[in-house]
């Protein structure tokens, strides 16, 4: 939290508190008729070829989030980077967002600020207008629950449950890496904790070489791109959605919610060298950590066999297997062939 200056929020109180945090805000999209200000904020989706998107998310202080070690800027960017990442899952475009936020009195308006500005930031890059939300107070901690909304063309809004038995099963990006963020974020906390230390001493945390990792679990971008990617190859995926619980799990939903099984290979999943590294330094299992780490906010999607031609020239796509006929399951094809049955770990629920 900002330790420079402090101002209550009593001093501008809840109106004020929104007014200061929300002033210079201008609408981008026609589909905001009318943002903050009023009871409610008023949208025009009316154009016939176009379907509204809707997700909420809610974050708990200290269930989701540790600000011991997330800086609020980057704890508002995430939020809305995470709810923006939900609508490019469905194959659409986020529009609208509100915000909604329980505070204690630990927290400034400086702090407020702070988180607003990574909120911002994450609207601004993806073209979203901030058009509400609700201030209260809380007894211990900070809550947060975010709507994002978003639109998608007329029948092209892409679900869970439309993968066909032969499909080609492709991911963005690389995984395990958010994970392996946390891991390093946790160490130092400890090794922080442990040590004895003046306070008025700053604590360098040793992050040399591992910044991406950081990076990935603190400021993680939603895949806005690959939406933009597949549109533009005339590539409509059968089932997508956004990689947050980890490989093995979306798989198991797209699986069971599209009926089919799936063979994934273990050498064609994407991993960054510095995530290898640290899986290396901890002792753990890369591929494990890949599988079931979560938080990459990848887009995990299947493409039609005859698409394979198209998805193989899309740029930060990997195809890692296929969907099969559902009583074959779901596997994991190792590096010496043998077939494991993929499994849900729950290393997630303490993320
Ligand atoms: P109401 O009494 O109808 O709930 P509020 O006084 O809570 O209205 O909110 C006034 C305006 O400020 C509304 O447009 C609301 O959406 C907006 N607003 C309130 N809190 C927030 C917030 N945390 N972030 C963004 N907008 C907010
Ligand atoms: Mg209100």
């Amino acid at each position: 939290m900002s330790q420079a200056k402090r101002t209550e929020i009593s001093e501008l109180g809840e109106f004020g508190l929104i007014d200061h945090l929300t002033k210079d805000l201008k609408p981008q999209n026609s589909s905001t008729l009318y943002s903050i200000g009023d009871d409610c904020a008023v949208l025009d989706y009316s154009g016939n070829d176009k379907e509204v998107l809707v997700t909420t998310d809610m974050l708990m202080e200290g269930v989701h989030f540790d600000l011991t070690y997330v800086p609020l800027k980057h704890l508002g960017y995430k939020s809305a980077m995470v709810n923006i990442s939900d609508i490019y899952a469905m194959n659409g475009t986020p529009r609208q967002m509100t915000v909604s936020v329980a505070l204690s009195k630990r927290f400034s308006v400086e702090d407020m600020e702070d988180f607003y500005a990574g909120i911002l930031l994450a609207c601004q890059r993806h073209g979203v207008d901030l058009v509400g939300g609700d201030t209260t107070s809380s007894l211990t901690g900070l809550a947060i629950s975010i709507t994002c909304i978003g639109e998608a063309e007329k029948g092209k809004a892409v679900y869970r449950n439309g993968a066909g038995q032969n499909d080609l099963i492709c991911v963005s990006g690389n995984l395990g890496a958010a994970y392996m963020g946390l891991q390093l974020l946790e160490r130092e906390k400890a090794v922080f904790n442990s040590t004895p230390h003046n306070a008025n001493e700053p604590f360098n945390p040793d992050f040399a070489g591992k910044e991406y990792l950081l990076e990935r679990q603190l400021k993680p971008e939603a895949r806005g791109d690959i939406i933009k990617e597949l549109r533009e190859a005339g590539i409509q995926p059968t089932s997508m959605m956004d990689i947050s619980d980890g490989l093995s799990s979306e798989l198991i939903h797209i699986c069971k919610q599209s009926n089919t099984g799936c063979s994934v290979y273990q050498e064609r999943i994407p991993i960054d060298y510095q995530t290898a590294v640290m899986a290396e330094e901890l002792n753990m299992d890369v591929y494990t950590c890949a599988l079931n780490g979560g938080e990459d906010y990848e887009l995990l999607f299947t493409v039609p066999l005859t698409d394979h031609d198209k998805v193989i020239q899309l740029k930060d796509v990997k195809l890692i297997g296929h969907m099969t006929r559902p009583e074959l399951g779901r596997h994991l094809v190792t590096k010496s062939g043998q077939e494991v049955e993929l499994k849900a770990q729950g290393w997630t629920s303490n993320l």
